[in-house]
């Protein structure tokens, strides 16, 4: 097939997967309103109040009613205020919003484990199989809306499609509580009709290049030959061109997530002095907090494992309702499980610290001390 004098090889197109994008509506400010009656219909915005920050700051999420507004996430909070004056600042608890998310997905689960996770308030799941043996996707869908609704009270957008870049097309085409789905003949009208602004991927740089190459919508991008495209964006081209004709090949990525990180040290000689409990513990303690900085984890669990000369193994564990992440904090409470079950008579062969209960870090907790 030849095109303005370029050879186009036809596009491969695998329908045949099931992929729903769960996006929840405002998560944060929907979390804060069902927290906080008072906050409802009134303009919110998750955030530090910008006159008590000096003007710093960034609105992580405002309600719907404040959106209205102009107001987004990712703006400066201080902007924010001047278009919404009246606004709440609320300031961001990730903890609980935390918390809500791992609910999240727990629902998830209960229909397949093959769940990409993109943020606390969003993931894609693969259900081209799935635990209820249901064939119709957007019945699944409808089905984990209504659990998410029951469990949490919150609502959530679906997307349906047969890849990833259409189903979370789909879950932005209707918002709050929407649920679309897009079949595989339907792809090429659903895109052709989208402005161009609308394609995920499509960032406000590119926007006024593609518009000087007199595409608005999807449609005309449909138009545009693979090589041009190419030769124009490079490899964005290439993307542009496959998202452009419903092509996505990308597989739901699910990593089985890891439980727990730990550090274990096993001694020739076993030790016999508390000082050298002390010292191996503040050196494990060091060794676990930089593995989960460097995986980016942190956990509410603190495992001591402890070995005698006789083999015989003691583990005893601590929670607390904080995560825990730093050395200090993992030092302190391996300690405190070694005063209560290390006992020194037998030496000790082996110390192990294990941070259990793991989470990601939000993005946005790692820049809150920048606020
Ligand atoms: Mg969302």
């Amino acid at each position: 097939m030849a095109t303005g004098g370029l050879l186009q090889i036809p596009l491969e197109n695998d329908t045949s997967r099931k992929i729903i994008h769960v996006d929840m509506d405002a998560f944060y400010a929907s979390i804060e309103e069902r927290e906080h009656p008072e906050f409802r219909n009134q303009p919110l915005i998750i955030a530090r109040n910008p006159s008590d920050t000096g003007g710093k700051g960034v609105v992580t999420t405002a309600n719907y009613v404040a959106r209205k507004f102009g107001v987004h996430s990712a703006m400066p909070a201080a902007k924010a205020l001047a278009l919404c004056p009246k606004a709440i600042f609320k300031r961001p608890d990730f903890t609980l919003y935390r918390s809500v998310s791992e609910q999240v997905h727990e629902i998830f689960h209960r229909f397949t484990d093959i769940i990409e996770y993109v943020s606390l308030d969003e993931a894609y799941l693969d259900v081209t199989v799935n635990k209820m043996k249901q064939n119709s996707a957007a019945q699944l869908a409808k089905m984990i809306q209504q659990a998410i609704f029951e469990v949490t009270h919150l609502t959530s957008s679906t997307g349906i499609s047969y890849n990833k870049f259409l189903a979370k097309m789909a879950s932005d085409y209707r918002k709050p509580a929407g649920c679309t789905v897009i079949m595989p003949e339907q792809a090429l009208t659903f895109l052709g009709d989208l402005p161009i602004e609308k394609f995920h991927g499509v960032g406000k740089k590119t926007v006024p290049k593609l518009n000087d190459m007199a595409i608005y919508t999807g449609r005309d991008l449909q138009q545009i030959p693979e090589m041009q495209l190419i030769q124009r964006f490079g490899k964005m081209g290439f993307q542009l061109y496959r998202h452009a004709h419903g092509v996505d090949t990308r597989p739901v990525e699910y990593q089985r997530e890891r439980k727990s990180i730990g550090k274990e040290e096993t001694f020739g000689n076993p030790l016999g002095a508390e000082d050298q409990v002390t010292t191996e513990l503040h050196f494990l303690a060091r060794k676990v907090a930089a593995n989960l900085v460097k995986l980016q984890k942190h956990g509410k669990t603190v495992v001591l494992k402890v070995r005698n000369r006789n083999f015989e193994t003691t583990t005893k564990r601590l929670t607390s309702s904080e995560y825990v992440l730093d050395e200090t904090t993992i030092y302190a409470d391996a300690q405190q499980l070694w005063d209560e079950i290390g006992d020194l008579s037998e030496g000790v062969r082996l110390l192990g610290i294990t941070v259990t209960n793991l989470d990601p870090i939000g993005f946005e907790e790692l820049r809150l001390p920048l606020f």
